[in-house]
């Protein structure tokens, strides 16, 4: 891997735990519709909801928490007792003051790495929430420059590199999900590494396999630092 001037690391399930916080609320969540409906197709009403609502609403818990009030309305057809939003909006408001709980490995990478490469955070999600855990985390001094992005499509790195100056082959992506951190990077010609993490947002699986002379595949964190520090 030669070439990487800049290193970009998405932060949800890369950096920190965040999946299992989002499935235990909607786990609450579809507990509070059990009246209603089987908790699996509560899961399955929230999900179209959340693709429907993707464009208008974007990514995060506030988006989330919208999309929970749209299916409580939809699933009681608008019969809903005024305590079933108030839960909802608490398990939001419980999601949004999680502690942040950084992966094995983390610190430690970017402490090696860092004066060696130029840092950045790219991730989706809500602005003040993202920030919010970034400061939390006591990583943000690892970071040269931070990106909280509305999409991750092949557009939206593009400017991310345009705004870092940067070259696609000097830029490597480094994340867990092959649709938004590994995908687009290496069809605009970046290098991705991809870190699987052991669950992901059904919205983010990807079918098929993906191949590049670009492209890495690594259990851990920690198994990157090799790659780039030779
Ligand atoms: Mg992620």
């Amino acid at each position: 891997m030669t070439g990487i001037q800049i290193i970009a690391f998405d932060a949800d399930d890369t950096l920190w735990v965040n999946e299992p916080y989002f499935q235990e609320a909607e786990q609450k969540f579809c507990g509070l519709l059990e009246d209603y409906l089987p908790h699996h197709s509560v899961s399955q009403e929230l999900f179209r909801t959340e693709m429907e609502r993707l464009p208008l609403y974007g990514y995060g818990v506030k988006s989330v928490m919208l999309s929970m009030i749209e299916t409580i309305l939809r699933v009681t057809n608008n019969t809903a007792r005024p305590e079933l939003i108030q839960k909802t909006i608490e398990y939001g408001q419980e999601l949004l003051n999680k502690p942040i709980e950084l992966l094995d490995g983390v610190q430690e990478v970017l402490e090696a790495l860092k004066g060696k490469y130029r840092l950045v955070v790219a991730t989706k999600g809500d602005l003040l929430d993202q920030e919010r855990k970034l400061n939390k985390s006591g990583l943000a001094h690892y970071f040269h420059h931070i990106e909280i992005m509305s999409d991750k499509k092949e557009k939206d790195y593009y400017k991310l590199l345009k705004h870092l100056d940067c070259k696609p082959e000097n830029f490597l992506m480094i994340g867990n999900s092959l649709k938004s951190d590994v995908m687009p990077v290496l069809e605009i010609g970046g290098h991705a590494i991809h870190i699987p993490y052991h669950t992901t947002w059904a919205h983010e699986m990807v079918s098929h396999e993906v191949k590049g002379d670009n492209f890495y595949t690594f259990e851990t964190i920690s198994d990157i630092l090799p790659k780039l520090l030779s």
